[in-house]
């Protein structure tokens, strides 16, 4: 049984259809992946491809239409602990100081909120935070938003993180900073990371395997293995190696270049 096999996650056939007003509308077509413990995996394709669908699938938020998820072996319907989710937007309270909200999860879950204050601490620090613990979110910055949001899916250690586009509104610099930050992270902890992107240089230099998706319906058109070396750094980005990935990607997606 595809559960069985080692893998963390085990997505078999998933297809998504919404039931709109005028006609159904086929989101995600025969989605079928393993995902390693460990693995670093990004999702790459156009608006609208299914990708927040997919991640919404995979956390348990969106029920699929037909298809199976297995966690770990069990059947992946509902969201749970060892799953944790960041979105596009940072989504803050603006009423909660940032260490607050950080520690949110950790009051959903029912967890002791003083036990894990300096851990939200560290990860403040961690995430170049430090000095901002009783600021408000509208005094910071897109970027320190985002890295608020982060600290916060960490903090109650979620073994998988889904990442839905999280750098997406960020620019460029902001970009490439958070994302030597996340490997660094992922480095450190060993969390299994799902990310979605519509970056193609994000998706080649953060991967391990990216997954091309084709316009909606959202299929899979190619899983990619990306070998760049480990630790990753910018220096990773000069190699022959990124320029063919990327070039490759871009040729799935039909990109003009
Ligand atoms: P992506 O994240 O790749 O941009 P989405 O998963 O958000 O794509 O959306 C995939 C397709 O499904 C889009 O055409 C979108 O308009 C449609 N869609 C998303 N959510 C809903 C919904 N709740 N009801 C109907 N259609 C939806
Ligand atoms: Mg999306």
């Amino acid at each position: 049984m595809a559960s069985q096999n080692g893998s963390i996650l085990s997505m078999r056939n998933l297809h998504k259809i919404y039931e709109t007003q005028d006609q159904p509308l086929l989101a995600l077509r025969d989605i079928t992946l393993d995902v390693r413990s460990g693995e670093f995996v990004t999702f790459v394709g156009p608006s609208g491809c299914g990708k927040s669908t997919l991640l919404n699938i995979i956390g348990g938020l969106l029920d699929r239409t037909s298809g199976d998820i297995w966690f770990k072996g069990q059947e992946q319907r509902e969201p749970r602990r060892e799953i944790g989710m960041m979105f596009q937007t940072a989504v803050l309270f603006d009423w909660r100081t940032v260490v607050d909200n950080v520690l949110l999860p950790v009051e959903i879950l029912g967890m002791d909120r003083e036990a894990y204050r300096s851990r939200a601490l560290q990860l403040l620090d961690l995430t170049g935070l430090k000095g901002f613990e009783a600021a408000y979110p509208r005094q910071l910055s897109g970027g320190m938003q985002q890295r608020v949001s982060l600290s916060r899916v960490l903090v109650y250690d979620p073994e998988v993180l889904l990442l839905d586009e999280p750098f997406g509104a960020l620019d460029e610099f902001t970009r490439e900073a958070m994302n030597l930050e996340l490997l660094h992270i992922w480095d450190t902890t060993k969390k299994t990371v799902v990310f979605v992107t519509h970056n193609i240089n994000e998706a080649v230099f953060l991967s391990d395997r990216v997954v091309v998706m084709t316009p909606r319906p959202g299929q899979i058109a190619k899983v990619l293995d990306v070998k760049l070396p480990r630790p990753r750094t910018r220096e990773a980005m000069k190699l022959p190696l990124f320029a063919e990935k990327v070039f490759e990607v871009r040729e799935l997606l039909g990109v003009a270049h």
